[in-house]
């Protein structure tokens, strides 16, 4: 497993830059993304790569990529998966052919725009290994941004790297980090937080956002869901310790209402206890429902320690295209 992830130095390419970008029934962004991207990287006066890999399309991405990589030989590489195995896999399998010392990632739908590029390759030339990006006017609605928002105030409170937005993939790395991340053998990565554990010197700088130019999310709402359950899993273990916490304070309760109801019950008589009892169920409900989120909580991280541990590659190369 940890062989497929490795990059193959012996293509490595001095100066390169290498644009890594999934893409999941995207036909109708494709062809303007191409050409907005060709034209960016045409004025980057380096050599350059666009990767575009298929996570498994149902439309006719998969054959557009195909062509344009023929159309544009050397410039567009295309990997082809077999089938959909969520964006940061696919990603994953965009790193593992990249043969540029620079990276930058960039969504399919356009939201991001390509024009980008050139000023986040800048800044990795000035020596910075991660360059983030924060979304101008960003054009998602609230049930996007608000949960987006307490995410990155986790992430900024557990990794101890400030950083204002995580979910924007319009991100640089240099080979090194890269390198790192495919090192990584967990499955649920989110790659903007994992790539901050192997950063040396990180910066953000702002960019513009974009409405989706065609289609809707590829995420529904449990896919989203997962995803935010991935970056939390993926970056601590606090809620578990939370878990004990938690319990303890209740337990800490329960002790000193026992208490107080003994007392009561010896002023006002056994006749008054009985009323309690529905205080009782009250109580013992808050319980048993804080049981049940400790328990979920522990399976989310069971769950993902299982994934690990069947040791399942994380995805499958069909074929790859524009690349002799
Ligand atoms: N994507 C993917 N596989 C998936 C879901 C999404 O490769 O299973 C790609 C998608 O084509 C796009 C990027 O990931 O290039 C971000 O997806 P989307 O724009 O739907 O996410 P949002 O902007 O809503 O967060
Ligand atoms: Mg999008």
């Amino acid at each position: 497993m940890a062989k497929e992830l490795m990059m193959n130095d012996a293509a490595r390419q001095p100066d390169m830059v290498s644009v890594v970008i999934p893409v999941f029934n995207e036909q109708g962004n494709l062809d303007e993304l191409i050409r907005r991207c060709i034209a960016a990287c045409d004025g980057l006066q380096s050599p350059y790569e666009v990767i575009l890999i298929d996570d498994g399309s149902r439309d006719r991405s998969a054959e557009i990529i195909t062509a344009a990589s023929e159309n544009h030989k050397g410039k567009i590489v295309g990997i082809l998966l077999n089938r959909n195995y969520g964006q940061h896999s696919a990603i994953m399998a965009g790193f593992a052919h990249v043969r540029g010392e620079w990276i930058v990632t960039l969504d399919a739908d356009l939201q991001n725009p390509p024009e980008e590029i050139s000023s986040i390759v800048a800044k990795m030339r000035d020596g910075y290994d991660v360059v983030g990006t924060v979304r101008q006017n960003r054009q998602d609605s609230f049930l996007r941004t608000i949960p987006s928002g307490i995410v990155n105030r986790i992430v900024q409170k557990s990794t101890g790297v400030l950083m204002h937005d995580y979910g924007c993939m319009l991100r640089g790395y240099s080979r090194e980090v890269v390198q790192a991340m495919l090192q990584c053998p967990e499955r649920s990565t989110f790659i903007p937080v994992l790539a901050n554990a192997f950063a040396h010197k990180v910066i953000e700088i702002p960019v513009g956002h974009s409405e989706r130019f065609i289609g809707d999310s590829k995420y529904s709402f449990w896919k989203l869901i997962n995803l935010q359950f991935d970056l939390l899993t993926s970056i601590t273990t606090f809620p578990l310790r939370l878990l004990s916490i938690f319990g303890g304070i209740i337990s800490v309760f329960g002790i000193g209402l026992g208490l107080l109801i003994l007392i009561l019950r010896i002023f006002w008589g056994s006749e008054w206890a009985a009323q309690g009892v529905f205080t009782l169920f009250a109580i013992l409900f808050v319980l048993i429902g804080a049981q049940f989120v400790g328990l979920g909580l522990l399976g989310e991280y069971i769950g993902r320690i299982y994934q690990d541990v069947r040791d399942r590659p994380r995805y499958f190369v069909r074929s790859i295209v524009g690349r002799d």
